[in-house]
């Protein structure tokens, strides 16, 4: 059933600053940022939060920018925006953005808000795990950096206080070949049933996936297996035995370990 709009207050700061006072003198307030994920459970009734901020004119926080060599993402920056930067130079973090809903959503849904909304079906988050990234978040108080395989602490909770805003993702320089692909019930508009992204390199590949388990996980024994030079069929079944998938209503546990496993031996082998 609809949630009704009419009992919810909207906050409207003008800039970063106000953003984080508001939040944090008249908190507890949902940050909003495209909506996409938001407006879906308004539609279903579930969204039981009564106060927002809105960030969306917050312009400064859609910055993609390099400070030396390391990538900053601003957490408003839209799929659209990551996929027409001219230095956002990493194939598997648009590979995601390009496989994210469809246009209008691109347009529309940010990388900020995919990170926030920590669904284990996030596409972006496999590339951020993958690439090492950082999480950037501000309060009033300052600005604490949190690595992004360390931000998650369980199914759809991360170590963001209330009082505190994603900013940015910061990524390093990234050597070794990427690799991303998500396997849904279509090419779009579909959420993802399991979604790899890699890097690979002699010695240092580094593998993450969405969908098989309660939050994003990079597979570190597989990892481990690959740089004890183990072969693709036994980095496969580590795999296989090293995520946790589940039967629900996109897929089973079985086709997801399976599918899994048959992932990484395409990013591998990509002739395969
Ligand atoms: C039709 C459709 C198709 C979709 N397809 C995909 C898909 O293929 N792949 C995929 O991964 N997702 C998909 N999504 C989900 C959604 O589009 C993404 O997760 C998107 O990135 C969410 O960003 P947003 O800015 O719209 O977040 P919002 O809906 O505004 O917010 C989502 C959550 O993040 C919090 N939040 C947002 N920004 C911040 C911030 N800066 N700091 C702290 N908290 C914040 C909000 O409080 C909320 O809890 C789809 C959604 C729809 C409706």
């Amino acid at each position: 059933m609809l949630g009704a709009i009419s009992t919810r207050t909207l906050l409207e700061p003008k800039s970063l600053a106000d953003a984080l006072k508001m939040l944090r003198d008249e908190g507890p307030l949902m940050p909003m940022a495209g909506c996409t994920d938001l407006y879906v459970s308004l539609n279903f009734g579930a969204l039981k939060e009564t106060r927002f901020l809105d960030l969306w004119r917050l312009g400064g926080l859609r910055k993609i920018a390099l400070r030396g060599d390391l990538l900053s993402i601003g957490a408003l920056a839209t799929y659209t925006n990551v996929i027409q930067s001219a230095i956002v130079r990493l194939p598997m973090l648009v590979a995601a953005a390009r496989e994210v809903g469809g246009v209008q959503i691109q347009n529309r849904g940010t990388i900020g808000g995919n990170v926030a909304n920590a669904s284990p079906a996030g596409d972006t988050l496999p590339v951020l795990s993958a690439a090492d990234a950082v999480v950037v978040l501000q309060s009033a108080q300052g600005v604490r950096r949190v690595p992004f395989n360390e931000f998650y602490t369980g199914y759809r909770a991360s170590v963001r206080r209330t009082d505190e805003l994603i900013t940015a993702l910061e990524i390093a320089p990234i050597h070794g070949r990427q690799w991303f692909r998500k396997v849904g019930t279509r090419a779009a508009q579909a959420i993802s049933k399991v979604v790899v992204a890699g890097v690979v390199q002699p010695g240092a590949t580094r593998i993450a996936l969405g969908s098989v388990a309660p939050t994003v996980v990079r597979a570190r024994r597989t990892e481990a297996a690959l740089a004890g030079g183990a072969s693709i069929e036994t980095a496969q079944q580590t795999l296989r035995d090293e995520i946790a998938p589940i039967d629900d209503i996109r897929s089973t546990a079985e086709y997801r370990r399976r599918v899994a496993s048959n992932l990484l031996a395409r990013m591998l082998v990509p002739r395969l």
